[in-house]
């Protein structure tokens, strides 16, 4: 394989089912559903088959069929994804992970080198904590927390070492929003780049690169795969310079999305629309509901008009999402009970699958940030809102609030 790899090569430069030169755009819905979804040239299976192969017959030496040549460097299952997640963000291209951290940690090592700084949130997924606080800085690369909520605090974090800014809206698990078309003006006029983690809106919902930002993360094990069935990650960029130098490291580190595991977020992203509206349907009706309760002190939600984010919220997004967090009156022992008592809503840990989850982020998600400026509230609970009926909903909460 050649040392950029050039997806491109892979398929003839062609966006099938995706925008089509001179033709009128396709809306997000028809992109979902047919964005790198080509019917089966051998047999018109309407839906790309699982290419579970790790090697390709090549018709004499370097004679590759499409551009593949090994799994690793390119699958045709992975194509397809890849494709589709590039329409999706409105982006030129996309790369597809074993999971939401090995996306991250291809993006932070195509990016950074020893003495770069990146300023991170006060308000992140754990993980991203984590693989900035326990791995990147041991090669040397340093970090500061910004409220990224706030354009000037983050404008004021930045040095001149700096190249990254990145942001998670909203935030897990504080639900906290930022104005990515801020940031986006404050990261270009210095010169860094703007990731945004969009795992949380799904690209239905918010679409960064047309805010303005460089580079889209996912948790594809999220929303985009919508089923709790597998792990997955993802970036999205429209500088093909970028996306070369990431997928040289997506194939020189090799942390990439398995056949199979490609094939199940394709699938569960043909019904991304429809469940996102419901997720948002359903959050905004449990949010109100907890917004009343007298055991509910504080609630999350940027669908409520009293959040700090939601003018800025309705702006850039389509909806707010299937996301709830709120504090229990009570304190951290009653927050640990509404959990256990729940039964529709699954104590568990990850989000955005169809069924409602529910945890406590202090001991579950976010256990690894205690102690430091990303510690999360210990009487705070988290729900991801499924597509369940909405009374059944809120019924099981009423309940388990007592
Ligand atoms: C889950 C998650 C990740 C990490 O993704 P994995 O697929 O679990 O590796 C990153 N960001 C956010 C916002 C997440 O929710």
């Amino acid at each position: 394989m050649s040392q950029q790899h050039n997806s491109e090569q892979n398929h003839g430069g062609q966006r099938h089912g995706g925008q089509r030169d001179g033709a009128e755009p396709r809306h997000f819905e028809t992109l979902a559903i047919h964005a790198g979804n080509t019917a089966d040239p051998l047999t018109g299976a309407v839906v790309p088959p699982i290419y579970q192969v790790s090697t390709y017959k090549q018709d004499g030496v370097g004679g590759l069929r499409g551009g593949y040549e090994y799994s690793r460097s390119a699958n045709p299952t992975r194509t397809a994804l890849e494709e589709n997640l590039a329409a999706l963000e409105g982006g030129r291209r996309g790369l597809a992970f074993a999971s939401g951290l090995a996306a991250e940690d291809c993006l932070l090592r195509t990016l950074l080198t020893p003495g770069d700084h990146v300023v991170i949130p006060d308000d992140a997924y754990g993980g991203t904590f984590r693989l900035f606080a326990k791995v990147v800085s041991r090669w040397g690369v340093e970090w500061s927390v910004a409220d990224t909520s706030d354009p000037e605090a983050v404008r004021a974090a930045l040095t001149p070492r700096t190249k990254a800014i990145w942001v998670e809206t909203p935030s897990n698990p504080l639900l906290g929003i930022t104005d990515i078309a801020a940031l986006a003006g404050i990261a270009r006029a210095a010169g860094v780049r703007l990731v945004v983690d969009n795992t949380f809106a799904s690209p239905y919902l918010q679409q960064p690169l047309a805010l303005g930002a460089d580079i889209v993360v996912h948790s594809t094990t999220k929303y985009m795969g919508g089923h709790s069935d597998v792990v997955g990650g993802a970036l999205i960029v429209n500088d093909v310079e970028l996306a070369d130098e990431l997928a040289f490291h997506q194939n020189a580190m090799g942390a990439v999305a398995g056949p199979f595991d490609a094939w199940l977020v394709l699938r569960g992203i043909k019904t991304l629309a429809v469940r996102m509206d419901r997720h948002s349907e359903n959050a905004t009706r449990i949010a109100e509901m907890l917004t009343e309760h007298p055991r509910v002190s504080k609630v999350l939600y940027p669908g409520l008009p009293d959040h700090p984010g939601h003018e800025v919220a309705a702006k850039q997004m389509k909806a707010f999402g299937g996301m709830v967090s709120f504090q229990v009156a009570d304190g951290e022992e009653a927050a640990v009970a509404v959990c256990d008592r729940a039964e529709l809503f699954t104590l568990g840990e990850s989000l955005g699958g169809v069924e409602s989850l529910i945890e406590h982020p202090g001991r579950m998600t976010h256990a690894s940030a205690a102690g430091s400026a990303l510690e999360v509230p210990a009487d705070l609970v988290r729900l991801s809102v499924g597509i369940e009926s909405a009374e059944d909903l809120l019924a099981d909460l009423r309940r388990a609030l007592g």
